[in-house]
Order: structure tokens, then sequence, then C-alpha cells
């Protein structure tokens, strides 16, 4: 199987753990902080941290149009948690001066559980993953609010009304969507050990780049 090179966005958040799981599962993994690193990856993981800090970083590094413009040509890439945020074509509750790098045609919800379940873990079913339920970390973490026509649903939480009551799996919160080339999860499964979508996401870059 090819190893494709895989940058990791290395402005902020779990850089480190990103690089160990995309070499876990057979990809050269780089961190990317200048605009020739970006031109030379076939993808590029955008790790969770905080999307208004990484919008103003990505611009001091310079990586803001360039990101963009090598995420329109398709590359592949995949957002965890402010990455998920960073890719959405449309966020809620954002700063009005936080950059969008856009791609992906999802509404998100910042900081969408709420201040009483701020960070939480469960098991998610994953469409496409065989095995065990995937356990999920959620920190202050997005959800998907609304999904465009080419955007598939990959994992659900269930709704937590304001009252806190169950409304129930079939009106679920989406928590990992892939359009294309494009994946993101509200949670982190590079803290968890379980490197199966980090796996999904190497062979997307591996079908991208043939
Ligand atoms: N709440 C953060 C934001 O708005 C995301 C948190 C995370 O990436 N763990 O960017």
């Amino acid at each position: 199987m090819s190893s494709p090179t895989v940058g990791v966005l290395a402005l902020q958040g779990n850089v480190r753990e990103h690089v160990a799981a995309l070499t876990a599962v057979g990809a050269t993994a780089v961190p990317v902080r200048r605009p020739a690193e970006l031109a030379a990856v076939d993808g590029i993981v955008l790790p969770g941290g905080e999307s208004t800090t990484v919008s103003k970083l990505l611009d001091t590094f310079e990586l803001l149009e360039p990101l963009r413009a090598r995420l329109r040509d398709g590359l592949p890439a995949y957002g965890s948690c402010a990455g998920m945020i960073l890719l959405a074509d449309e966020i809620l509750d954002g700063r009005p001066d936080q950059h969008q790098l856009g791609g992906l045609d999802v509404v998100v919800r910042r900081n969408a559980f709420g201040r009483q379940v701020d960070s939480f873990e469960t098991d998610l079913e994953f469409a496409g993953l065989t095995g065990d339920p995937v356990h999920a970390v959620f920190i202050r973490a997005p959800w998907v609010e609304k999904t465009g026509g080419d955007v598939e649903v990959l994992a659900s939480v269930p709704d937590v009304t304001s009252n806190g009551a169950d409304a129930g799996e079939a009106a679920g919160r989406a928590v990992a969507v892939r359009q294309g080339p494009v994946l993101a999860t509200s949670f982190h499964p590079e803290l968890t050990g379980d490197r199966r979508v980090h796996g999904l996401f190497v062979d997307m870059v591996r079908a991208a780049i043939g």
C-alpha cells in the first residue's frame, strides 16, 4: 500500500497525536507551518484547538489563501473539532471576524453541546468503520446543524433538548460527516488510540492520488 504524505496543520492543538495516528496507519505525516510545506502534501489534517485562534494564526503564517486554494483544487482534508469549524461553509455562534476555509457544505454550531456537557465521551456507530463502536471524546465540540445534498452523515449523537430530555436517535445531531475528499468529526479520535478514523482518511487520500 502506498504511503501518502499527509500534513498536519501545526499552529495549535494535538499535532503530535495526529502525526502518531497517521504514521500508525501508513502515511508519511509531516507538520505544516509554511506555504511550501503545504504545497508538498497529498492531504491535510486540521486538528482541534480554538477555531478563532487558528483563524488568526492562518493569517499570521500566510497559510489562509494557500490552504483555501488547495482545498478548492480538491486537496483531501480531515478536520477534527475546531478543524470541522474551519472547513464548514457556515458557522453559528462564531466570532464575526473569524475566517473560514470552507469547502464542506454544512452549517456547524460552535460549542454546541452547551456548558453542562462541555466535554464528554460516548460510543458512536460510525458508518463504514467495522468492529466496535468508536469511543468519541468531545471537548467544547461543535455539531453539524445542517448538511447540503452531497454531504454524508457518518455518525450522530442523540439530540439533547434544552430541558435535557432525549429527543431520540432520529433527531440526532451529526458529529461526523464526509463530502467527497473532505472528512470532519466533532470529536478527537487522536486521543483514544483508535486509528480507524485516521485509517479512513488516509484511504481517502490514497484514492484521491490514485
Ligand atoms: N470550541 C472550539 C472552537 O470553537 C473547538 C474545541 C476543540 O477543537 N476541541 O474552536
